[in-house]
């Protein structure tokens, strides 16, 4: 089960629609595409937890669709719970770590399955993997929708991958560019332009934007 087969290539064929063309330069991922591989992830995760209830444990924001879309796939007893996180890499070197939200429900001897939505340098759920792990669980498995293997610099893997992508910046289904783009309805690559218009200044402290803003990491 780990380091479950993520659905590569991407064909990257589709075309921007018409009213995202001034912002994305190109689909990386399309809302089709998602929608099929997260129905095969979603068996999955159904076929290797028949036993136990399972605890969803979402990390806030980026997970939204992604997280929204994968559940109502799974037709198993389950309990839903988030853990809030930023990184402040915009402003400071280290990218240390905020929590925002603590968990609420009880993980003690339960099976966790924690859900984020891109797994990049691996900082963030080694982070959150050790903090699950003082609270004893039975089983924690990870599911990502994306996996940039080249940038790990933690010795972490997801157990469950939608897909592996190249070093690019993505924005889109949940991902979020200063906060913006969250609501693109597929996984897309700015236009270079945004990154350039957009100023330090005008972002969130709280961003979990690339490193250092306002250029995308990879590009
Ligand atoms: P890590 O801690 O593994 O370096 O990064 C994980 C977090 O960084 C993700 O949850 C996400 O918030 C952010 N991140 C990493 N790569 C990207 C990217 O390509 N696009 C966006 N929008 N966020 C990213
Ligand atoms: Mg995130």
């Amino acid at each position: 089960m780990r380091g479950s087969k993520p659905n590569v290539p991407l064909t990257n064929t589709t075309r921007v629609p018409t009213r995202w063309r001034g912002e994305v330069e190109r689909v990386l991922i399309p809302r089709s595409e998602i929608a099929r591989r997260l129905r095969v992830m979603a068996s999955e995760i159904q076929r290797d937890h028949q036993e136990n209830e399972l605890v969803v444990v979402s990390l806030l924001n980026g997970t939204v669709m992604f997280l929204a879309d994968l559940v109502r796939h799974l037709s198993l007893p389950l309990r839903l719970d988030f853990i809030g996180v930023s990184s402040y890499r915009a402003n400071t070197e280290s990218g240390e770590l905020v929590f925002t939200k603590e968990l609420r429900l009880d993980v003690r001897g339960r099976d966790v399955l924690l859900v984020d939505d891109i797994l990049d340098t691996g900082k963030t759920i080694s982070s959150v993997l050790e903090k699950l792990s003082k609270l004893s669980p039975r089983r924690i498995n990870v599911c990502v929708l994306l996996d940039k293997p080249s940038r790990r610099v933690r010795p972490v893997q997801a157990d469950y991958i939608g897909f592996e992508i190249p070093d690019v910046f993505v924005v889109g289904y949940g991902l979020d560019y200063a906060e913006r783009y969250r609501n693109l309805p597929f996984v897309g690559v700015l236009q270079p332009h945004v990154y350039k218009e957009l100023h330090v200044s005008a972002i969130p402290e709280s961003t979990s934007g690339p490193e250092p803003l306002p250029s995308p990491a990879g590009l």
